[in-house]
């Protein structure tokens, strides 16, 4: 595997490549665990060169928010990424992505205001912008997104189709720890005593999605299965089918899931 920061190197490094099979990338900001190794793996499996990246984008960031404390492990990540069968690592720094003087962006219009993008304003811009640069500097043939981020894979996939860019997006389930939580980077923020309450977050989505088959409202039901969670949203969205998605607050952690209401299993 090999490990690249700058983009000059990394186009150097794909040409030659891309010439003799296809590229899939996986767009990550790091701290690998199951969620991510399924994205590798997916990408693997359709053959052709695995390129990850490794950015925790700025841009996607409120001020507010974690960015100082997200967490980084660039040395497991990399030994996770090489055990998975990943051929190249790009891990930029924030200038080589943003040098002084960037100013263009990715206004995605009504479906990054919604939602995530109402409780994070600016959080789907700079996830739409760096997605379009890493298309751009990688141009893979395939790119690989988690259904965990429902109304992120949305908002890209609105901008593939919008601007007309060449490439196949490929939506991977969500991943589950084995007592229903899905798998964030974020989950190690939580102490034990908060981990036991994220859990009341994905009962009260399959509860949601019981009561939907059910020819019920999903929304209540959720809700009360919640309990003393405190929901930033709680809500019905077409992100791709219907989807039931939750932002909520456990202490300072903020975690976001959703299951698909048209599908048998939850993910
Ligand atoms: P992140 O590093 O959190 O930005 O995530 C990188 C990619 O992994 C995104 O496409 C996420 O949707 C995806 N991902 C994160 N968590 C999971 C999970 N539990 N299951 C599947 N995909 C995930």
């Amino acid at each position: 595997m090999r490990s690249i920061s700058r983009i000059g190197e990394l186009r150097e490094a794909l040409a030659p490549e891309r010439a003799r099979s296809e590229i899939g990338l996986v767009p990550t900001m790091g701290a690998f665990h199951p969620g991510h190794l399924s994205l590798f793996d997916a990408a693997r499996q359709a053959g052709g060169l695995v390129a990850v990246s490794i950015f925790i984008n700025p841009a996607q960031f409120g001020a507010d928010e974690d960015l100082a404390r997200y967490p980084r492990d660039l040395e497991r990540d990399a030994r996770l990424a090489e055990d998975a069968g990943v051929d190249v690592l790009f891990v930029p720094d924030a200038d080589e992505i943003y040098p002084p003087g960037f100013d263009t962006w990715v206004d995605v219009g009504e479906l990054g205001s919604l939602l995530e993008g109402a409780a994070r304003p600016d959080h789907f811009r700079g996830v739409a912008t760096v997605c379009l640069k890493l298309f751009e500097i990688v141009r893979p043939a395939r790119a690989y997104f988690g259904q965990k981020d429902a109304q992120q894979a949305a908002v890209v996939r609105q901008m593939v189709r919008d601007l007309d860019l060449d490439l196949q997006l490929d939506v991977r389930p969500t991943v589950r720890d084995d007592d229903g939580l899905a798998w964030s980077s974020r989950n190690a923020y939580l102490s034990l005593e908060e981990r036991t309450q994220a859990l009341a977050l994905p009962a009260a989505l399959l509860a949601g999605q019981e009561a939907y088959r059910r020819g019920e409202d999903p929304v209540p039901v959720a809700r009360r299965r919640l309990g003393a969670l405190t929901a930033d949203y709680l809500s019905v969205a077409d992100f791709g089918g219907p989807t039931l998605v939750a932002a909520v607050r456990v202490g300072t952690t903020r975690l976001i899931d959703n299951v698909r209401l048209d599908e048998e299993k939850s993910a």
